[in-house]
């Protein structure tokens, strides 16, 4: 029997290439990061998710996906700029050595950047100390700003994952969504899960973060689990008359605030990134933020986002968002990996691989 955990878009995507899997979701569906949710006139994505890297043809989404350019990366309050912050010149001979994240910020960019943006935004970001982060996840070349993103055609984000999840209905798989892991025994390879089901596996594929796969680890093992940090975030949607939104932020996408005293790290505006999910007079705008909840309205009218309250629809909860790529982490993941490969568990995915990948990389993914 092949078990696939977590019902995602990395769990759909090997689900829909093996012969009647079992797909175990903890949530009453599937979609995990990239999931969306209709609440009365409005379709909301948990947190900004968008296709990069891909192309009008991408394989698995063929015509469902639009291209849309993208309006300048900005960021926050007198300040919409470019997100081309000059960097340093660096004497090749003489070049710094590098050991964390906060010496490759000195190290690349001006003190404008560096002061403004970089070194405020990545603290709230991430949430802690930049000195703890390390530098093997830095893509100079990456693929978010480029000029274009793509996004459904219908719907939201979640669009992706429903469509994945219709062709795995198709095949008959057996899908059990609302059912957490509630214990692996690595030994006689069986999973519980949370509503009682027991089975056997021959090879399990686990999209989850580690931390929820409940078994007998050994304690390095553990150990290593324990060590591997990650966000949590809190995703506040509120919806306002277009009129009322700041010229500055009507046709952006979204904005960075690095401010230290605004409670979100981004703003969204999701009616402005997909076609149906607002009332046309009306603008979505989700306000994201790193721990716990916070009233974001007072922020949104100092920053000149708005210039009336807007009114709040939804608060979505994400408890792991990113694997915080520490120095460690690298080594606290082959650890669990080795461990895990040993008992015919294979890691793949966000969190499996405890990589920050994006949805186009989950949606390639080749067994
Ligand atoms: C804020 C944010 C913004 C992002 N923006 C972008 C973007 O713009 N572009 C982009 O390409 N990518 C983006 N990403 C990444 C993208 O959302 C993910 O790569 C993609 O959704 C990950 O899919 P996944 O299947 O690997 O992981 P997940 O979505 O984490 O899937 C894991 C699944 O496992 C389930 N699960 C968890 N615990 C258990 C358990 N105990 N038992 C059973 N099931 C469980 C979860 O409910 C979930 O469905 C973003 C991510 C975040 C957090």
């Amino acid at each position: 029997m092949e078990i696939v955990l977590g019902g995602d878009l990395a769990g759909l995507t090997i689900a829909n290439q093996l012969n009647k899997p079992i797909l175990i979701e903890k949530e009453y569906k599937v979609g995990g990061l990239s999931s969306s949710k209709r609440i009365a006139h409005y379709i909301v994505d948990r947190g900004l998710n968008v296709l990069n890297g891909v192309n009008d043809d991408f394989k698995p989404l063929g015509r469902l996906i639009k291209r849309k350019k993208r309006v300048k990366i900005c960021m926050g309050k007198n300040n919409l700029i470019d997100f081309n912050f000059p960097r340093k010149v660096n004497d090749e001979k003489n070049k710094p050595k590098i050991e964390n994240y906060l010496e490759y910020l000195n190290a690349t960019f001006e003190d404008e950047g560096l002061n403004n943006f970089y070194i405020p935004y990545s603290e709230k970001f991430w949430g802690i100390n930049l000195k703890e982060l390390g530098i093997d996840w830095i893509e100079e070349n990456n693929n978010c700003s480029s000029e274009y993103f793509w996004y459904p055609k219908k719907g939201g984000i979640g669009y992706i994952s429903f469509r994945l999840f219709q062709e795995l209905k198709r095949k008959n798989s057996m899908l059990l969504l609302n059912n957490g892991i509630a214990h692996i025994d690595f030994i006689n390879n069986i999973i519980k899960t949370s509503s009682g089901f027991t089975m056997n596996y021959t090879k399990c594929y686990n999209t989850l973060p580690f931390s929820e796969l409940a078994g007998g680890f050994p304690d390095n093992v553990k150990e290593a689990i324990v060590s591997l940090k990650y966000t949590r975030n809190h995703y506040i949607s509120y919806v306002i008359d277009k009129s009322y939104v700041s010229s500055e932020y009507q046709d952006l996408h979204w904005v960075y605030f690095p401010q230290k005293e605004v409670p979100f790290f981004r703003v969204n505006f999701p009616s402005n990134i997909g076609s149906n999910n607002c009332l046309p007079q009306k603008t979505l705008i989700q306000c994201e933020i790193n721990g716990n909840p916070v009233d974001c309205i007072k922020s949104l009218l100092d920053m000149g986002v708005v210039t009336k309250k807007p009114k709040k629809i939804f608060i979505d909860y994400a408890k792991y968002s990113n694997c915080i790529p520490t120095i460690n982490r690298k080594k606290n993941f082959e650890i669990v990996n080795k461990f895990l490969n040993e008992h015919n568990i294979f890691n793949y995915g966000k969190f499996g691989t405890c990589e920050n990948i994006q949805i186009y990389e989950s949606l390639n993914i080749k067994i």
